[in-house]
């Protein structure tokens, strides 16, 4: 039997990109509730899949850290340029 696997559901490159370095943010869990102003659930999650909201504890994020240049900005930010 044959079966075709679709891959139109392939991460498409992210529309967001930091405003310092202008990298697209890498797909995927790359972000943990924790930042430098207080201590989260420690949950790793796709903050740019939930715009910045744990999908474990509901918390959400002020900023947003780059994880190519190490830069934190608000999530809206991602989306200026
Ligand atoms: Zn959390
Ligand atoms: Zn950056």
């Amino acid at each position: 039997m044959i079966t075709y696997t679709d891959q139109n559901d392939k991460p498409a490159q992210r529309k967001a990109k930091c405003p310092y370095c202008l990298q697209p943010p890498p797909v995927g869990p790359h972000w943990m509730c924790s930042d430098f102003e207080s201590f989260g659930c420690g949950t790793s999650f796709d903050t740019f899949e939930t715009n910045a909201v744990c999908p474990n504890c509901g918390r959400k994020f002020r900023l947003t850290q780059c994880i190519n240049c190490g830069e934190w900005s608000p999530i809206e930010n991602y989306y200026t340029y």
